[in-house]
């Protein structure tokens, strides 16, 4: 199921295998959304993201894309997320906290220092719930080998949002390798984030990202090694 304008990848097994798995992957997508009633899929505009939303947009080009813009990404986030939405016309929803940056500061000061799980509550996981129970399939780029935290990652779970909603969380890529989504996004020619040449591995809000403290963890420059995860992947307790 290749399609025409995916050029050369090095040759080898490697390339052989990546081919495989994102010809999975297109098959997952046109079920899920030839079947679902309503979909969206979330992109932080990371390499994942941009290689999922690529292969989902070919099959619906109108999908929603769900970006959390909490105001405090790095400007390079910000002007690629533009282009890109340009080039690849993107139905693109930019999903706002309730404050702005400089609302939310004059009322509780810098939460990404002193309170960093409410910040995160605030700009990200909040807006995000909001937005994703207006759909029933929530579509994500998160991989099993991005953190520890992600090892378990199904590839297809229900999810239940605050207030009880259940929506189905798809993860396509949830056994795809860092060296398997490079691969892929070369095939497919894919622009990436200009963060990554600069030594980046995982990228999110400027204050709360530093180059990795630890090479074998992409994540470990998140929070500065003081937490995780922002919240948005953990499910609502029962009667929340
Ligand atoms: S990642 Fe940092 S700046 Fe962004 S919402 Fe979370 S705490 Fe706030």
């Amino acid at each position: 199921m290749s399609t025409a304008n995916e050029t050369t990848l090095t040759p080898g097994s490697i390339a052989d295998e990546v081919r495989r798995k994102m010809d999975a992957v297109r098959s997952t997508l046109a079920r899920t959304l030839t079947d679902a009633s309503s979909a969206c899929l979330t992109c932080s505009f990371q390499a994942e993201d941009m290689l999922l939303a690529r292969l989902a947009i070919d099959i619906q080009p109108s999908l929603p894309i769900l970006f959390l813009d909490t105001g405090y990404h790095f400007r390079e986030t910000y002007e690629y997320r533009d282009e890109m939405a340009r080039a690849w016309k993107l139905n693109l929803t930019n999903l706002m906290p309730e404050q702005t940056v400089a609302e939310q500061e004059r009322q509780y000061g810098v939460l990404y220092q002193s309170a960093p799980d409410q910040c995160c509550k605030l700009r990200k996981v909040e807006p995000l719930f909001r937005a994703v129970a207006e759909f029933d399939v929530w579509l994500t780029g998160l991989r099993r080998e991005q953190a520890k935290s992600r090892a378990a990652l199904e590839e297809s779970a229900p999810f239940t949002l605050p207030g009880g909603k259940q929506v189905l969380k798809l993860a396509p890529l949830a056994d795809w390798t860092t060296r398997d989504v490079w691969y892929g996004c070369e095939a497919l020619s894919i622009p990436l984030l200009p963060l990554y040449a600069r030594g980046y591995q995982s990228i999110g809000c400027e204050p709360c990202t530093s180059l990795p403290l630890d090479p074998n963890d992409p994540r470990s420059g998140r929070w500065s090694g003081r937490k995780v995860e922002c919240g948005i992947h953990i499910e609502a307790a029962p009667g929340q």
